[in-house]
């Protein structure tokens, strides 16, 4: 195959639909995100669901962060096998394939966490674990509903009562607690946000206190996201947060937490047809954007997106403005409206600086779903 874009090629050189990033705004919403957080005590364990690449999350270690986090028991399978092993999964191990896969996993990377929210989720670990024979304790967390609704348990008795479980199982031992406040992260009243973070943060951190007054030695206490992580970083008694999106951003998150970090991804595309005279279709469509959190936007302002399909998109822009004009041919940036899923539809990311390609990443835990 003649098609191979290496460093040091323009990005003209790069076909259509490309994921592209911007290396210097990402390299400083990682300095941003570190001198916001850093200093007040809280460990960084960014979630890796949104990059979905080991070489990232190794950076964002050299820049600070403490391990990170995977949503998937198949992420965290590709991060380890990449060298990747500090690793919290953030999703509840469930199903017996998938209890074997983690005690396989585990027997092999013992820097693994999980979280539970049943005594189902913790007998089953354990009894995996003592089946195979295999030595040592699970680090495990309890998850904590805190008002997403989503996964975890409610505070009060019912997580004192799996802490109690979990004591009586001899292959795991509690550490934490997670309560991600996953319906707070785009609230977008700034102090809305901050109100609501706070009451969820209480919530988590009075059951992480019960805990220890049961008996149990809580030394992690994580949560948080991108748009909240400042919020629960300035929560005594919380110790580790797991923001993912900042590094690079999407149209969603900008709406609601405005510009302190920027937009640093895109997907390049060109011009294929037009289609009237303030219409075009572009190469992006389904495939290549998702549409779950509205649709994705032209990085030059003044134009509208539309979705015509799998494998195309419009554009649109307003009478009056010549200058807006696109040709068949032309290339355009769109910036994802949902960062995590947009960047699992992609093999690879190409990081440039200035016009030029200056490094080629796998997307590696692209489609690790399981
Ligand atoms: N923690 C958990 C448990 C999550 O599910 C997510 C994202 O959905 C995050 C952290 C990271 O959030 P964000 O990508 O919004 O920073
Ligand atoms: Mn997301």
């Amino acid at each position: 195959m003649s098609y191979s874009p290496q460093p040091g090629d323009p990005i003209s050189a790069l076909d259509t639909p490309s994921m592209i990033v911007d290396l210097d705004l990402m390299e400083s919403n990682i300095q941003k995100l570190m001198s916001r957080l850093l200093p007040t005590g809280v460990s960084i364990r960014p979630h890796l669901k949104t990059t979905k690449s080991a070489l990232l999350a190794k950076r964002l270690v050299a820049a600070g962060a403490k391990g990170g986090c995977v949503a998937k028991l198949s992420e965290a399978e590709v991060m380890c096998e990449l060298g990747f092993d500090d690793l919290l999964i953030t999703c509840e191990v469930i199903g017996e394939v998938k209890v074997r896969r983690l005690v396989d996993l585990w027997d092999k990377y013992r820097n693994l966490r999980v979280v539970v929210d049943s005594e189902f989720g913790a007998r089953a670990i354990d009894a995996e674990i003592e089946k195979r024979g295999v030595q040592g304790e699970m680090l495990l967390l309890i998850d904590l509903d805190v008002g997403l609704h989503r996964t975890g348990i409610q505070p009060g008795g019912a997580a004192l009562q799996l802490g109690r479980c979990v004591r009586g199982l001899k292959h795991l031992r509690l550490i934490g607690v997670q309560g991600y406040e996953g319906h707070l992260q785009h609230v977008h009243s700034f102090e809305e946000r901050k109100e609501k973070c706070l009451k969820s943060m209480k919530i988590l951190t009075d059951t992480a206190e019960a805990l220890k007054e049961d008996g149990h030695q809580i030394d992690v206490v994580t949560t948080g996201g991108t748009g909240t992580a400042e919020f629960c970083a300035s929560m005594p008694g919380v110790t580790e947060v797991q923001p993912g999106s900042f590094l690079f951003m999407d149209t969603d998150y900008r709406a609601a937490i405005g510009t302190t970090y920027s937009n640093s991804l895109t997907i390049l595309s060109t011009v294929l047809s037009i289609q009237g005279p303030r219409i075009i279709t572009i190469d992006a469509g389904l495939k290549s954007l998702t549409t779950d959190s509205g649709f994705a936007e032209c990085k030059t302002p003044g134009y509208t997106y539309g979705v015509l399909g799998d494998e195309h998109g419009s554009l649109e822009w307003e009478e009056g403005d010549e200058s807006k004009a696109l040709n068949i041919g032309d290339r355009v940036e769109m910036v994802p409206s949902h960062i995590d899923p947009t960047i699992n539809l992609h093999d690879v990311y190409y990081a440039c600086r200035k016009g030029v390609i200056e490094e080629i990443w796998r997307v590696d835990a692209r489609g690790k779903v399981q």
